[in-house]
């Protein structure tokens, strides 16, 4: 549903701030595409845009794909940000370049809702979810369009139920230059893991969408253009696994019916390996990557960090059962944990290899606020602020610099060509073979389709194999995948692993923050290409 009973219109730009470089946005990746400029399309403001009356216009630019122009500004009646913590210097930014125009600017999205403190020059603050604040808000702009004397919180109580969100307004994004597409079937988690703001935020208890809603946002994903990835965006997609159980055969049918035009990727938590009926529909669904927030593979930790549902199954053996279903394991880990000692990376090098696990995000001990760690740190005296020297705002147990300087090592060792590679061989060999077979649609066989994939190997060979200092292992890897006629899986891995090494790299020698929730100014944007 839309907001309703509005006369009067207003011309809403909706702008997206760009992201700080970081290592899970792959952008090193999108020069060996076909044209990918950006991550993914920002389904909060998406949401908004869809949710303004029907008669009001709005436009809607990711500052990843281009900046809001003058031109943008001086059509605009009022301006909307939103996103993350990391991009909270870049909503500022916004914000001061919208008030040149005298224009009213609001900010939604997890950072203000978070730390509503963060954002004292914007007009409109609007804390927590689409609900009776957004409704307040449209309403306010509806009668006077200047700005307010003084900043105006509107914080939500009444949440719009997620039964009744409308379709995410994907028509506005350009899609096609995004690396994947987004959806979100749930919100919320039930843990309480000690680090993370999401049961803060959202709740433990999940609220759901309906699968029909998600089976026609996929229907309007694919009208406007999406095929390739789609990653789910809940937090946890068994946060209430009998959802999971109802939304699965519903995606089955869906891929089915489109010729499984969209490989599916989500994040839960490890105890899915648990669940085998889970498992077993997912690979039906042609769900290929699972992220899970493994974090550490120390025991010790995962039980000071209340994530112990991590250790319902032996980690490893978690692992190997979610591939053995086809779908590769992406982690998250965390260093700088109080239960650290010298020796975790050493103990974190062997986990990799061990588990075989491609890609790992690694980074640093953050605490974000409304947290149970940030209270935690407070009182304890270890929380840091205002401090751009550091990449966290934890007081570790051991030295900063020790665990700075075990982070690039590790980093270095696990972005390492021949081992990365090793890694994607593994999963090639076995995890990729346990998916489905999935029919040739006539849109893969299209002249459009081939020329793209003609492109990236194109890009791949020149850029990696000629031009890249790894070129030896790579065409190792290549050579393997050609002989097997495994052209997606070279395509894939290639691209991935060429951005985590060269991210590790610049990581190693210092160039970029460890802790993706860092908001140091590097040089806030490697340019997408
Ligand atoms: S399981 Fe994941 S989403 Fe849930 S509280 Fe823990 S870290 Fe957060």
């Amino acid at each position: 549903m839309r907001a309703e009973g509005i006369e009067t219109a207003r011309r809403i730009l909706c702008v997206f701030p760009r992201y700080t470089s970081s290592f899970g946005t792959f952008e090193y990746a999108y020069p060996l595409t076909d044209g990918v400029q950006a991550f993914m399309p920002p389904q909060g403001l998406l949401l908004i845009a869809a949710y303004l009356p029907a008669n009001w216009p709005v436009r809607f630019v990711d500052e990843n794909l281009r900046a809001a122009s003058d031109e943008d500004f001086e059509w605009a009646e009022a301006v909307f940000v939103s996103g993350m913590h990391i991009q909270r210097q870049q909503m500022n930014d916004i914000c001061r370049r919208a008030h040149a125009f005298d224009l009213p600017v609001a900010i939604g999205g997890p950072s203000v809702s978070a730390c509503p403190d963060y954002y004292p020059s914007f007009d409109y603050l609007h804390v927590g979810e689409l609900g009776d604040a957004t409704n307040e808000l449209i309403a306010r702009l509806a009668r006077d369009p200047s700005r307010p004397e003084r900043q105006v919180v509107l914080t939500t109580d009444d949440r719009l139920p997620m039964t009744e969100f409308p379709l995410p307004a994907y028509e506005l994004a350009e899609v096609r230059k995004y690396f994947l597409g987004s959806i979100q079937y749930s919100s919320g988690c039930p843990y309480q893991c000690e680090f993370c703001d999401i049961p803060g935020l959202y709740g433990r208890n999940p609220r759901l969408k309906s699968p029909q809603q998600i089976i026609a946002e996929l229907d309007k994903l694919l009208e406007c253009g999406v095929t390739g990835s789609v990653y789910f965006v809940d937090d946890n997609f068994i946060g209430n696994r009998k959802a999971a159980l109802e939304l699965l055969p519903h995606l089955v049918e869906w891929q089915k019916k489109t010729g499984y035009v969209m490989r599916l990727a989500c994040e839960a938590t490890l105890n899915i390996a648990k669940r085998p009926e889970i498992l077993e529909k997912m690979r039906e669904a042609f769900f290929i990557t699972i992220f899970c927030g493994i974090e550490t593979p120390d025991p010790d930790a995962l039980k000071a960090m209340q994530k112990d549902h991590n250790m319902m199954v032996p980690i490893l053996e978690g692992i190997r059962t979610i591939n053995s279903y086809g779908m590769e394991v992406v982690s998250g880990i965390i260093m700088g944990l109080d239960t650290d000692r010298p020796e975790t990376g050493e103990v974190l090098m062997e986990f990799v290899e061990e588990s075989r696990i491609p890609l790992l995000t690694i980074n640093l001990l953050q605490a974000l606020p409304k947290t149970p760690l940030w209270d935690r740190l407070e009182r304890e005296g270890r929380l840091i602020h205002d401090d751009d020297s550091r990449d966290s705002n934890v007081q570790f147990l051991l030295p900063y610099d020790q665990v700075v300087d075990s982070w690039r090592k590790c980093m270095e060792a696990a972005y390492e060509p021949e081992k990365l590679f090793a890694r994607y061989e593994h999963q090639c060999d076995y995890t990729y073979r346990q998916r489905i077979k999935v029919p040739v649609t006539p849109e893969q066989k299209s002249w459009a389709n081939i020329k793209r994939g003609l492109i990236m190997l194109r890009n791949i060979f020149w850029k990696v194999g000629v031009l890249g200092d790894y070129r030896k292992v790579f065409w190792k890897f290549a050579l393997g995948r050609l002989r097997r006629g495994d052209i997606e899986g070279l395509i894939a891995s290639a691209m991935i692993g060429h951005h985590l090494i060269t991210f590790a790299r610049a990581a190693s020698v210092g160039q970029h923050s460890a802790s993706n929730y860092s908001i140091r100014l590097r040089e806030a944007a490697v340019p997408a290409e």
